[in-house]
């Protein structure tokens, strides 16, 4: 399997599920078999408690999984069902954690954020990721929020455990414009600061910007956050969102991101291209 893991940085609501979604459909696109997962850091278990006016729909799975309406996105993009496996929750995680605890399963031991939860939150992805090519894990939320740090040890744990062609991590982060109609990289280098303090390198980063960002804001992306050129991506304000896997596929994303992943489509069986 190959896994790419998207966080975002800056704030939420930038775009980083549908970065996700866009990425997935353009591997799609090319003949692999793609799935997601989403990860909610919240304590709920699942969505179906909350509030709808503070969170939006809960979107409802053919498994009658009750869940986040980002995986309403992934279904429309991927073009593939998803399972209530596929959305990890803080809540789900350590349910199961503290009840293998009750019965016994730890054998005595201390019980502990690392490793019990990180292994947890690892095994989940790897077995939503079963059977097949590609796995796109958006992890919820916005780097530094205390709720997000287990996931993110066990996404550092993970690019350890994996080759580095199975692993990448792309980052979504914010580019504004000043006030004299400069696009500013400030906020995009600090939230690469914050995730490099946790141990994380991004290998792409995407850069949400009401306009496409020049090249020269590019290369200072990549030179500030130690990232290749040919790494840093727009994704620009699209009045449909239907279009934006076009956008990210103009900016090469799908492209860059294959190569690095040595994913293959020549490769693949006459019939899946
Ligand atoms: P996040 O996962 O970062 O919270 P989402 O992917 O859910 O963000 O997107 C937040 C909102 O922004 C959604 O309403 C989505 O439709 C919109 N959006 C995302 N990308 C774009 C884009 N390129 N252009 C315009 N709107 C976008």
């Amino acid at each position: 399997n190959k896994f790419i893991f998207v966080t975002g940085g800056v704030m939420s609501g930038l775009g980083k599920g549908i970065t996700a979604a866009s990425t997935g459909r353009l591997l799609k696109n090319a003949g692999f078999d793609v799935t997601a997962v989403k990860i909610d850091p919240y304590l709920n278990v699942d969505a179906g408690t909350m509030n709808p006016y503070q969170h939006g729909e809960v979107y409802v799975l053919k498994d009658g999984g009750e869940v986040d309406l980002d995986l309403g996105n992934y279904e429309r993009f991927l073009d593939e069902d998803m399972t209530f496996d596929h959305n990890v929750t803080t809540g789900k995680t350590y349910k199961h954690v503290i009840e293998k605890e009750r019965a016994g399963d730890y054998l005595g031991k201390t019980v502990q954020i690392i490793p019990h939860v990180t292994d947890d939150i690892k095994r989940r992805v790897r077995e939503a990721a079963e059977g097949t090519d590609v796995c796109i894990v958006e992890v919820g939320g916005t780097v530094g929020d205390i709720e997000g740090m287990p996931y993110l040890e066990a996404l550092r744990q993970f690019a350890h455990e994996e080759d580095e062609e199975d692993f990448l991590l792309t980052h979504v982060t914010l580019v504004p414009y000043s006030k004299n109609g400069e696009q500013k990289t400030k906020p995009t280098q600090h939230s690469v600061k914050e995730l490099r303090s946790i141990g994380l390198q991004p290998d792409v980063l995407v850069g949400r910007c009401s306009e496409r960002l020049d090249p020269e804001t590019k290369k200072k992306i990549a030179l500030f956050c130690d990232v290749p050129t040919d790494a840093v991506f727009s994704n620009p304000d699209v009045e449909d969102i239907y279009h934006v896997p076009l956008v990210v596929e103009e900016e090469g994303l799908d492209a860059y991101v294959m190569d690095r992943l040595n994913l293959d489509a020549k490769a693949l069986p006459e019939a899946k291209r």
